[in-house]
């Protein structure tokens, strides 16, 4: 049973969507988006659309007992509080907390350390993810991992 689960953000939870210069655009350089982020601060998902799938088992999950936590990488303070802000609009009382790291490789220890923390083995976690290298180290370390492309697939 998953008794804990994090969502990635970006491209799992969170279809990317900035609006720059006069269009709708997927993403940017690192420069530019840091730039981005502290002048649109807390707005700067504004555009951003939920994914219906990846919510829907959020929900589900949740419904059988599993503590949720949004789990994504951001650069700087804006960015954080532009995940907040979105999980808050999009997906209210859904998830424990928005914890943000500054890279993807310390999402497992993340992950490891909030469970050990909790008394919940490997085995009762979860990880939904687009970046598929997070997807297999999750595996490998003996957690559940689901690639979001799982979600928009037809149940087994
Ligand atoms: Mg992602």
């Amino acid at each position: 049973m998953i008794r804990l689960a994090f969502f990635d953000m970006d491209g799992t939870l969170c279809a990317p969507r900035f609006y720059v210069n006069g269009k709708m655009v997927v993403g940017m350089s690192d420069e530019a988006w840091l730039a981005f982020c502290e002048k649109n601060g807390a707005d700067t998902y504004k555009f951003c659309k939920p994914v219906p799938a990846v919510v829907e088992y959020a929900e589900e999950l949740k419904k059988h007992g599993a503590v949720l936590y949004v789990l994504s990488s951001a650069q700087s303070e804006a960015e954080k509080a532009a995940k907040v802000k979105f999980t808050e609009s999009n997906c209210r009382g859904m998830f424990r907390e928005v914890i943000t790291v500054a890279g993807d490789d310390e999402k497992l220890p993340v992950m490891q350390k909030i469970a050990a923390e909790a008394g919940i083995l490997a085995s009762d976690v979860e990880l939904v993810e687009d970046t598929y290298r997070l997807v297999l180290q999750a595996t490998v370390a003996g957690m559940n991992a689901t690639h979001v492309s799982h979600l928009y697939c037809k149940r087994d």
